[in-house]
């Protein structure tokens, strides 16, 4: 053996090697959006250490990896983590000694440096870490419900590197396999059956649980607690899938039985994904839970779908709204176990291929299993409510570009749910459903468990049907550009044949700076009445700023309906004696179309080319409807006269007169009390009307039936607690609310009492509602100092703010409060809500003086507040435009 020559060849080598490294080893910053491809996850084993009645957990994350190519560190997220040790191991299992570091405390983002050269190859990294139970909802989040803490999780969207180390983004795809070493009495449940369980020292046990099917980072979940377990209807096989689905129910501690009802409808809609899909459901099991505080609605873990505890605990005093709400959302979240976990967006650009699908989805499923909830009419009714965002400047792509974590955060807007869902429609429309669906399902069988951009959803889709890229085009014309297309309409007779003649702008409300002139690919279809009273439809791609279509057998009086069945992402604009036609034949057209009136109705009072007295003048023809959407559609606008239009007795009794006649008998009709039998439907006029003549016309008649509920439950059970099951369940929030309008401090007094011994949340709700509509000066101001008293949930925060500025005088006590209170609001509810902050402090203004102010403030805060930037350009624009429609009202116009 000669050791000298053995050390020449090793340093030999390691000079080589150095020198190589010099040329092809990263020098490069931190990463603040995208990481960088040359280390890629491979698997992650994560073990981690609960105990919700601490206040911080451990964690170690071993995640098999590959450098692509040599390098001397590697960049992944981490947030608020203590690393306390870090190895790195090769293919040859030697172990490097390998240092983690912070390298963008704001973002996230962290370093972990070789002290080498290593070269390309596979290795194992080991980061053993504690960290904070986060506050804000975020990551690995504690909770307490009946005063018993509780642990569970929320990835989305960036806040895995807050739970554990790793490469957070969705384009690396991988397995994870999960342990949770909880105390013996403490139950665990994750994304995949349990394998395997371990008697630990001290009484604590190790659960292991299966792999999983390759996810991105923000659908890794847990939860620890003293949960029930509710075992649900088992899930049969189909002709997708071979095995029996297991399906459970995880809900606090006492409350198990209430999530029954959520457990049985859950089979029949996973069965009619599956037939859908034409793919089996792909993960081991469904656990549905109830999370006790929650920031958003739900999230779709697959296999462990958590809810917040409003839409999973329902029983026979429930609001028809949350049993409704239940069903909904459970659809969209199943939904979301094809559309994001089995095939999932490579970056957040590409988020409404989650969101936008889901939610198209979830109106087919329930239409299917559900006609009578008329998912039809709330499709149509979202995408109205996205035109509204959409009418502004300031608004987002359904493909935004991302420029830092804010745009990430502001993605999950009306833009990519609701908007992108009735751009599916319009093009399932299109195509045909049969074709749509023979696109998605390739779309979902050839991306499964990877990644897929909208270019390979359009390529599928274009595929199945064999269009060309006029099609394309049309389609990526509402997904990469902003905006709502205003459809102009003109029919003429012309050598005897009737002609459409079509023109395309941008709409724009009165007072927008923004530039109409704009283009898209509009499959448009019209229906219209031919001799003999039948009606015909016509459909036309329109990618030209002005096209026409001949309406064969439509004569000089027919009309036409510029939007057949309301299925087009699209505003119009009728030629007056056109529109006089239609209104004329409303009561025969189909519920969905009679939508895309009151749309026609709203879109002209916004553009200004409508006034009050034409709202006021549709208004009652509409309300007339069976239809509980047809008939609130215009509320809505009632609402908005209400608020910033209505300055004189004189024209607030014009309004109240018309807003008794149209609604009042209705609801006598209805009673304030449910019925045996009744469709939750008429539960849920019942709802609607009750609150918009109570609150808002506050109608005497109403408050006193309202008032008499409100007294019953605040009077207390002989257990100390209020007897909120006395009112109707459905009305219990405006009762509440004109309770404690009426009564004052009395009634303010024992709703704040009892938020602490009330854990039922819809009651909760009720509750913060109720407070949050206190008008006295100093009752209001103890209902906003409550968004910051731990009596409050985080979650809950907003309920009770947005409650407290319902009028004039509640928006400016809130704007002062929130001036006064921001440090304290925004630690508690996180930064990371911040683009939701200018709305909710500030949303509903309508005056140049508060446009100017809430600039001001929030101007220095924006850097701190990701998202807020664009929060504030749309509040502040929506203000700015409400001003100028105000100031354009002309007042005689609400009293003819
Ligand atoms: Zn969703």
């Amino acid at each position: 053996m000669c050791t000298t020559r053995r050390f020449t060849l090793a340093a030999l080598a390691l000079s080589i090697s150095s020198f190589n490294a010099a040329a092809a080893t990263p020098n490069d910053t931190a990463p603040l959006g995208k990481l960088p491809r040359w280390a890629l996850p491979l698997a992650y084993q994560l073990d981690f250490r609960v105990d919700p009645r601490q206040s911080e957990y451990s964690g170690s994350a071993t995640i098999d990896l590959e450098l692509k190519q040599a390098a001397d560190h590697l960049w992944l997220h981490g947030q608020d983590l203590s690393v306390v040790k870090v190895t790195l191991t090769d293919s040859k299992n030697q172990a490097h000694a390998v240092q983690y570091k912070v390298a963008a405390q704001k973002e996230g983002v962290a370093t972990v440096e070789f002290g080498q050269t290593l070269p390309a190859g596979r290795y194992r990294m080991v980061l053993e870490y504690s960290a904070p139970f986060n506050q804000q909802l975020e990551g690995v989040y504690k909770v307490s419900s009946q005063g018993a803490p509780y642990v569970i999780t929320q990835m989305e969207a960036i806040s895995a590197r807050y739970a554990f180390p790793g490469f957070d983004e969705p384009s690396f795809k991988t397995p994870f396999t999960l342990s949770l070493t909880v105390p013996e009495n403490q139950v665990a449940v994750a994304n995949t059956r349990q394998v395997a369980e371990q008697k630990l020292e001290q009484g604590w046990r190790k659960l292991s649980f299966a792999a999983t099917k390759p996810l991105p980072t923000y659908l890794v979940a847990f939860a620890v607690g003293p949960w029930d377990v509710v075992d649900g209807p088992q899930i049969p096989a189909t002709q997708w899938r071979a095995q029996t689905t297991p399906l459970r129910g995880i809900a606090p501690h006492g409350e198990g039985e209430r999530i029954k009802p959520a457990l049985a409808q859950t089979p029949a809609i996973i069965t009619a994904l599956e037939d859908y899909f034409g793919f089996g459901y792909p993960f081991d099991k469904v656990d549905l839970l109830a999370a006790p505080d929650f920031a958003a609605g739900a999230m779709e873990n697959p296999g462990l779908v958590t809810f917040r505890d409003y839409l999973m605990l329902l029983d026979a005093n429930s609001p028809a709204n949350n049993v409704r709400g239940s069903f909904n959302v459970t659809a969209h979240e199943l939904a979301h176990q094809w559309f994001g976990d089995t095939v999932t967006m490579p970056w957040w650009d590409d988020i409404w291929l989650n969101e936008a699908f889901a939610t198209w989805m979830q109106a087919k499923i329930t239409q299917q299993l559900h006609p009578e909830y008329r998912a039809d009419l709330e499709l149509i009714n979202g995408a109205n409510y996205a035109m509204q965002s959409d009418s502004l400047v300031s608004v987002r792509k359904i493909r935004q570009p991302i420029t830092g974590n804010g745009d990430i955060e502001t993605a999950f807007d009306g833009i990519t749910y609701q908007k992108g869902a009735a751009v599916l429609n319009m093009f399932e429309r299109y195509l045909g459903a049969d074709t749509f669906r023979q696109g998605v399902r390739s779309y979902i069988k050839q991306h499964q468990f990877a990644n897929a951009t909208a270019d390979d959803l359009v390529s599928a889709l274009a595929k199945a049907s064999g269009k060309d890229q006029r099609f394309s085009k049309a389609m990526q014309s509402f997904l990469d550009q902003a905006g709502v297309p205003l459809v102009e309409t003109t029919l003429s007779m012309e050598n005897g044949k009737a002609v459409l003649h079509l023109k395309q702008q941008r709409y724009l409300p009165l007072g927008s700076a923004g530039d109409a002139k704009r283009l898209w690919g509009i499959p448009v279809c019209v229906r219209y009445s031919v001799a003999g009273g039948d009606a015909k439809t016509q459909c036309e791609l329109l990618d030209q700023a002005q096209g026409k279509m001949v309406l064969p057998g439509a004569t000089a009086s027919s009309w036409y309906m510029p939007n057949a069945d309301a299925a087009g992402y699209y505003r119009f604009d009728m030629a007056r004696a056109d529109l006089a036609r239609l209104t004329g034949s409303l009561t025969q057209l189909p519920d969905t179309e009679q939508l895309a009136y009151a749309d026609a109705i709203n879109a002209g009072f916004g553009r200004g080319d409508l006034d009050a007295a034409a709202v006021l003048a549709a208004a009652p023809q509409l309300a007339q409807s069976a239809t509980r959407e047809v008939a609130t559609a215009l509320i809505p606008t009632l609402k908005w006269l209400e608020k910033h239009e209505v300055r004189s007795d004189a024209q607030r009794e014009r309004l109240t007169a018309l807003a008794r006649k149209m609604y009042l008998p209705r609801l006598q009709q209805l009673g304030y009390q449910r019925r045996a039998g009744e469709s939750q439907d008429d539960a849920l006029l019942r709802a609607a009307l009750a609150q918009f003549l109570a609150l808002d016309i506050k109608l005497p008649e109403v408050r006193k039936a309202l008032l008499a509920q409100g007294d019953k439950a605040l009077e207390k059970n002989a257990d100390g607690k209020l007897d909120l099951a006395a009112a109707n369940p459905d009305l219990l929030r405006t009762a509440l609310s004109v309770a404690t309008q009426e009564q004052g401090t009395p009634a303010v007094d024992v709703l704040i009492k009892a938020l602490s011994n009330t854990s039922e949340p819809a009651q909760r709700m009720a509750i913060l509602s109720g407070l949050g509509a206190a008008t006295a000066s100093a009752n209001a101001q103890r209902a906003r100092n409550l968004a910051l008293d731990p009596l409050v949930k985080v979650g809950e925060m907003s309920t009770l703010l947005r409650a407290s500025r319902e009028d004039g005088e509640g928006r400016e006590a809130l704007w002062k409060w929130f001036t006064l209170n921001h440090e304290q609001l925004i630690k508690r509810s996180g930064e990371t809500s911040g683009g939701r902050l200018p709305d909710l402090v500030a949303g509903d203004s309508c005056s140049q003086s508060e446009a100017d102010r809430m600039n001001s403030f929030f101007q220095p805060l924006l850097k701190q507040l990701p998202g807020a930037e664009r929060g504030l350009a749309q509040t502040r624009e929506k203000t700015l435009l409400c001003t100028a429609l105000r100031e354009k009202q002309d007042p005689a116009a609400l009293l003819h």
